[in-house]
């Protein structure tokens, strides 16, 4: 079975890197204080690249 895109919203810090890098699979919740996942399937490059730069590395694959 595929992987899930998944944040840990515990952690994040809604600093909103992952959204500016990839809103395909990422958006800011509706009051704005963390990232939400749009797309748990999104293969888009710029997922590595949000999971690479986040700053509390709180994105990450579930099984
Ligand atoms: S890059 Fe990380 S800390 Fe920043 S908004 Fe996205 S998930 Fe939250």
């Amino acid at each position: 079975m595929a992987k899930k895109l998944r944040i840990d919203e515990d952690e994040c810090i809604g600093c909103e890197s992952c959204v500016e890098l990839c809103p395909a699979a990422f958006q800011m919740s509706a009051d704005g204080d963390k990232a939400i996942v749009v797309d748990e399937n999104c293969t888009d490059d710029c997922v590595e690249e949000s999971i690479d730069t986040c700053p509390v590395t709180c994105i990450f694959f579930e099984e």
